[in-house]
């Protein structure tokens, strides 16, 4: 028999970004309902790399990420575990005067955003960090951007959410979405179908194809970032760490493992991905060249994951255009772990408040879907699609 749920929100996806808002909404009060295809935090937001920094994001994504810079101060008390969050520092290594000049150009657009910003010198990085490899010639350092556990930090967004009182159906994926002019209608198949007066898109990779069925086509595609992980290894690196330009990005866990990722992985389904010989062989021989202490430390495990992405690696965010009380937060381009808990937030706030203090202009959908904009024309305003207003 089908199992029917009338609610006031609907979530499609139990990731950071579905679970996070479903927590923030029930902190108002507001009866909410999450359907997952597999298990909350199962996808991107618990397979990523644990990199929770702000350096290095566009500058539109600023007063997002100073505002998940706080929730995640304030990590045990939203979801009752530290989820292994450390404020470590986050170090942007250079190995051109290039590289140093474009991280002298990013301080200066970024100041005045809470970051902190600090170059340093070769000299510096000898001073600090003896163990990186011949090859970096400078960075710039963020004091207080960190790394976390996603297995522990994802899924526990979605059981406080539970706690709260949210309604959470996994194994549940939506397989049809639409507006029947009065109500959002989904269903799981035939076994569930759930009712709202409003509906947020947040399937993270599989999002676009919601976005469609609401004549809303962006182009997001999926990419699959490669990871690895060492042995327990003595403690050396106490900072999370990239580098200008992509390539590589590294931390070491309290238990002495090393967290490693760059290069991709490879995807002949939709729903995952696994490592490839030539970007492992790639990233093991760059390990090695720029963390000293690697050489001869043994990988205990590879893996890859189905993020989301879009062309301008800005996330679709807010109302929809064609469909009043449907918004959207996807795309998060590879980036969406720290970001995740401030966009759960201004998602409830959009719902409840109808606006947001954060700027999201930036990240509006019909950057992407403007004919579906057009013909839809401009009679839904933006304070018409949100709780306070119906
Ligand atoms: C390997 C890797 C490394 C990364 N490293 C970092 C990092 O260091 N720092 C950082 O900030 N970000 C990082 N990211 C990006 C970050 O993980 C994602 O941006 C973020 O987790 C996205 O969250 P989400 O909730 O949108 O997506 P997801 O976690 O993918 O959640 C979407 C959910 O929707 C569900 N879903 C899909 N279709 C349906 C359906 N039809 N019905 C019901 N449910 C559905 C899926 O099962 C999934 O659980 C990384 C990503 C990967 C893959």
């Amino acid at each position: 028999m089908m199992e029917r749920i009338d609610t006031e929100v609907a979530i499609i996806g139990g990731g950071i970004i579905g679970a996070s808002a479903a927590l923030f909404l029930r902190r108002r009060g507001v009866p909410v309902t999450l359907l997952e295809a597999g298990l909350c935090g199962a996808k991107a937001s618990g397979v990523n790399y644990g990199g929770v920094r702000r350096q290095g994001r566009p500058v539109a994504q600023m007063p997002l990420t100073r505002r998940a810079h706080e929730l995640w101060g304030q990590l045990p008390a939203l979801i009752g575990t530290d989820g292994e969050y450390v404020r470590s520092g986050h170090l942007k290594l250079a190995r051109t005067e290039v590289d140093m000049a474009a991280l002298e150009s990013y301080r200066q657009a970024t100041r005045g955003h809470g970051m902190h910003l600090r170059m340093l010198s070769r000299a510096d990085l000898d001073r600090h960090y003896g163990w990186l490899g011949d090859e970096v010639i400078g960075g710039s350092f963020c004091p207080d951007d960190g790394h976390a556990n996603p297995r522990l930090v994802s899924p526990a967004f979605a059981r406080a959410a539970l706690a709260a009182g949210a309604v959470l159906r996994e194994s549940s994926p939506v397989t049809s979405a639409l507006h029947d002019g009065r109500r959002f209608i989904l269903r799981a198949g035939t076994a569930l179908e759930v009712t709202s007066s409003f509906l947020l898109n947040c399937a993270g990779a599989w999002a676009g194809h919601f976005a469609a069925a609401f004549g809303e086509a962006v182009p997001e595609t999926s990419i699959h970032p490669l990871m690895m992980v060492t042995e327990p290894l003595p403690l050396f690196m106490d900072v999370s760490l990239g580098m200008q330009g992509g390539g590589i990005y590294a931390r070491q866990v309290a238990r002495g493992n090393c967290v490693i990722g760059g290069g991709r992985g490879v995807s002949s389904d939709p729903d995952f991905a696994r490592p490839g010989r030539e970007a492992v062989q790639a990233l093991l021989a760059n390990a090695a060249a720029l963390l000293r202490p690697l050489r001869g430390a043994h990988v205990i495990r590879f893996w890859s994951g189905v993020e989301g992405s879009m062309p301008d690696h800005n996330p679709v965010l807010g109302p929809s255009i064609t469909t009043p009380g449907l918004f959207h937060a996807f795309g998060l381009s590879g980036a969406g772990f720290q970001v995740g808990p401030a966009i759960g937030e201004v998602l409830s706030q959009l719902v409840v408040d109808g606006h947001t203090n954060i700027p999201i202009d930036a990240f509006r959908i019909d950057r992407y879907a403007a004919p579906a904009h057009e013909a839809a024309g401009s009679g839904h305003t933006f304070r018409e699609q949100t709780l306070e207003a119906s």
